[in-house]
């Protein structure tokens, strides 16, 4: 297979981290016999130092003309001055919207062998974390008419959705569940809102074709509960937009280290969006010592939702808790008084183990 791949480092850590993602994804070319050719860009600040704005017209336009994007991340305290417009950061909602990608997938996955880093008490988390979140991005009370009274007596957001905008991102997460383990939740908050139970009824009605998928429904203030106290019985979880955001926020939190979590957003078709869910980390930036494993993982979800390559995803992944288990480390997620080792060394370890 031959694929053409926008890969955005960004600022900060991003270069570093990206660098190992692709060296990775140069490693699975080669055992498996595909071809992956890297098209560089730049957004975020890096951008603005160029050419005066946060993403131009033509990245973008070099982003679409791609099968997929892999991003590091962007922004830092040299740019943290601009005005809205200008920040490293809106080079990401220009993205995410130009692209058209309504559906976040985040993975909130906890290896058993890193659960001290957890909040969370051993006997809760069991065998580990392994929790997808599908969150729906361009609709709900984020996008709904916003109004204020000219006196500030009051304010108001429009929480507002279609149905085909339930149905397409209904399917999305029914097929990462038939990617996994075949259980879909859905939230929403039914008992109260209207838009949640037009939600609930489109849910249901996808699930006709998904009859190999189990389908159950939470309100969101269980889900929320539930997450924390039997984080285990979820597999994926579907949600509108700003339930969305709060229970990712939740389940990543639970499972320890940010430098561990990968995230995809995905549009019609096949293209998608893949990055870390952390940020540029300037307070460690070129000092290789910033964990590339969560970009790594993003490179993973590349290669099976946008390629269908899930041998390949399934390689990475597997190395990456091979690696894990058998102790490898970067800083961040050491414990106390643990050797730990640098990005490059990570990176070098978890291609080996692919080999
Ligand atoms: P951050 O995620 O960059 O860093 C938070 C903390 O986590 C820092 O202590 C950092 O050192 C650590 N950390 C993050 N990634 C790590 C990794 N891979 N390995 C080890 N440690 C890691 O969040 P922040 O400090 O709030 O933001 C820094 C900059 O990043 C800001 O300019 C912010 O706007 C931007 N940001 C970008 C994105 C993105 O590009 N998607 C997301 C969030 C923040």
């Amino acid at each position: 297979m031959e694929k053409y791949i926008a890969v955005i480092p960004g600022d900060g850590i991003g270069p570093d981290i990206i660098k190992e993602a692709v060296k990775t994804l140069d490693t699975v070319a080669s055992i498996y016999g595909h071809t992956f050719r890297y098209n560089y860009l730049l957004a975020g600040g890096s951008s603005i130092d160029e050419y005066g704005i946060p993403l131009t017209e033509e990245t973008l336009k070099e982003a679409k003309d791609s099968d997929s994007v892999l991003l590091g991340a962007v922004g830092g305290p040299k740019w943290d001055g601009m005005e809205g417009s200008k920040r490293p950061e809106k080079a990401l909602l220009a993205l995410r919207s130009g692209l058209g990608l309504y559906c976040n997938l985040r993975p909130a996955l906890m290896y058993k062998a890193l659960s001290s880093s957890s909040p969370l008490k051993s006997e809760v988390i069991g065998d580990g974390i392994d929790v997808m979140i599908v969150r729906e991005l361009t609709g709900g009370i984020y996008f709904g008419e916003k109004k204020k009274a000219e006196d500030g007596s009051w304010a108001s957001d429009l929480m507002k959705y279609s149905t085909a905008e339930i149905e397409r991102i209904s399917r999305k997460a029914f097929e990462a569940a038939r990617k996994r383990r075949h259980k879909l939740t859905s939230v929403d908050k039914a008992n109260v809102l209207e838009t949640s139970r037009l939600w609930r009824k489109v849910v249901s009605k996808v699930a006709e074709d998904y009859p190999d998928v189990e389908l159950s429904h939470l309100y969101v203030d269980n889900a929320a509960m539930q997450l924390v106290k039997n984080p285990g019985q979820f597999d994926v979880i579907v949600t509108e937009n700003m339930f969305g955001d709060i229970l990712s926020d939740e389940a990543s939190m639970i499972t320890g280290s940010i430098g561990m979590l990968s995230s995809a957003s995905l549009g019609e078709g096949k293209g998608g969006m893949y990055e870390p869910i952390h940020g540029s980390a300037p307070d460690i930036a070129g000092k290789d010592i910033a964990n590339p494993i969560a970009t790594i993982l993003s490179a993973a979800s590349m290669l099976r939702y946008s390629f269908d390559l899930d041998t390949e995803a399934k390689a990475i992944e597997d190395a990456v808790e091979k690696v894990i288990n058998g102790g490898v480390r970067t800083f961040d997620i050491a414990g106390k008084g643990e050797k730990y080792v640098g990005t490059e060394e990570m990176g070098k370890a978890i291609r080996e183990a692919i080999k």
